[in-house]
């Protein structure tokens, strides 16, 4: 799944894949690097599993799990020793590809003159190791909207263009998932370069990986392990199956778009509102968020001035200030701006929703404020026959 054309130039040759054990993702990590790979993954830090740069895949997070609900995130031990059976950490790929700081250029005074650098860097060529569908559905949306288009952001071409994506199967999703509802998950997109789907039962742990892009396939074949055998791919797709089954959240079985253009004066934006503290903290941990606004800083002598590209959050006053003020100054109007544009009009923008339902908005915001809740009270409202409604 690189957006560099090249890398994907031709179809991938179809392979049933290897089944390896804990040698084999260790072997990956090498492989990986010995190719230039800057290799990020899963690791605990900080009473969370963060995305981090790996060393040794000794740092994934072998026998830790998650507890998610409303506000609440917590680590908590696995006997079985799996690496990757935890839901959506914190943060989100996007902070690789899409930096929540970038400096854009530099200016100095010299002999009178204003001497303006641009910034220009070459970016590591990442692998990306443990990529859950839900956030390769949400790369792919970034890919939309911020690659190819008339809003094209060259510095995530470039961060984009070389990445490869290993996406690892749920199959243990947390108390706040909900890809089902989405389509977003929990199986791998079949254009990741390539899938692992991890298994743990009486036959071992093991993880069957397979290709899905012609550099994938070349990785595979550099990596210890026996041909896939019908047992442990059974086995995986009866844990995805599971998994499924076992979606901590569900979305109403609606439009949502149509959902949220016929509920815009519906009375539950005011309950939400007297919620929400409006501290932007569900923008800054979605995926697919990519909002950013601009901030010019000199130093004390006024001779060398930066001009930086920060994230920003649609909960902020200032994102909607024009002359005269901001246009959505009440926190009623940022939460339904948000959660209309989420669910609603991305659709007119970019083709697709703007939720992959990973559920971060919900375990990370300080009030516990649920986008599923929400849109099942606005679906509520709807059938109860909204004022305006025909009898
Ligand atoms: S919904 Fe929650 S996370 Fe988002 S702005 Fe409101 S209080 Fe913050
Ligand atoms: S809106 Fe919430 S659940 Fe949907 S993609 Fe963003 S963080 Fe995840």
């Amino acid at each position: 799944m690189s957006a560099d054309p090249d890398v994907n130039a031709t179809s991938p040759p179809a392979s049933g894949g290897l089944v390896m054990g804990k040698d084999g993702i260790h072997a990956l990590v090498e492989v990986l690097s010995g190719r230039g790979f800057t290799v990020v993954g899963p690791t605990v830090r900080d009473g969370a599993i963060v995305l981090a740069e790996l060393e040794s895949a000794d740092e994934l997070p072998y026998g830790w799990g998650v507890e998610l609900e409303a506000g609440r995130y917590r680590l908590r031990e696995r006997a079985d020793g799996a690496a990757f059976a935890n839901a959506a950490g914190p943060q989100s790929w996007k902070q690789f590809l899409h930096p929540a700081r970038v400096r854009q250029w530099r200016a100095d005074r010299v002999d009178r003159e204003t001497v303006f650098t641009s910034e220009e860097s070459s970016p590591p060529r990442y692998a990306f190791l443990g990529v859950r569908p839900c956030d390769a559905r949400a790369i792919a949306i970034q890919d939309r909207v911020l690659t190819g288009g008339i809003h094209r952001d060259p510095g995530y071409e470039g961060r984009r263009a070389g990445a490869l994506l290993i996406a690892v199967e749920c199959t243990e999703p947390g108390g706040t998932c909900f890809c089902v509802s989405m389509g977003t998950g929990p199986a791998a997109p079949p254009d990741c370069d390539l899938v692992i789907t991890e298994v743990v039962d009486e036959d071992g742990h093991r993880f069957w990986i397979r290709g899905g892009s012609r550099e994938g396939e070349q990785i595979l074949a550099e990596l210890p392990g026996r041909p896939a055998d019908p047992v442990t791919r059974t086995a995986a797709r009866a844990g995805v199956a599971a998994a499924a089954a076992r979606m901590g959240r569900t979305m109403p079985e609606a439009g949502l778009r149509e959902l949220m253009a016929g509920t815009l004066d519906a009375p539950r934006w005011d309950d939400v509102a007297g919620r929400c503290l409006t501290c932007g903290n569900c923008t800054m941990v979605c995926p697919t968020c990519f909002c950013t606004t601009t901030e010019d800083v000199t130093d004390l002598t006024g001779d060398h001035a930066e001009r930086w590209r920060l994230w920003d959050s649609c909960f902020d006053l200032d994102f909607s200030h024009l002359q005269g003020g901001p246009v959505r100054e009440s926190p009623r109007s940022r939460y339904r701006q948000w959660m209309t544009h989420k669910l609603g009009t991305w659709y007119d923008q970019f083709g697709s929703s703007g939720c992959v339902g990973c559920g971060r908005c919900i375990v990370w915001c300080p009030v516990g404020i649920d986008i599923t809740e929400e849109a099942a009270a606005l679906h509520d409202w709807t059938r109860a026959g909204a004022p305006g409604d025909a009898p």
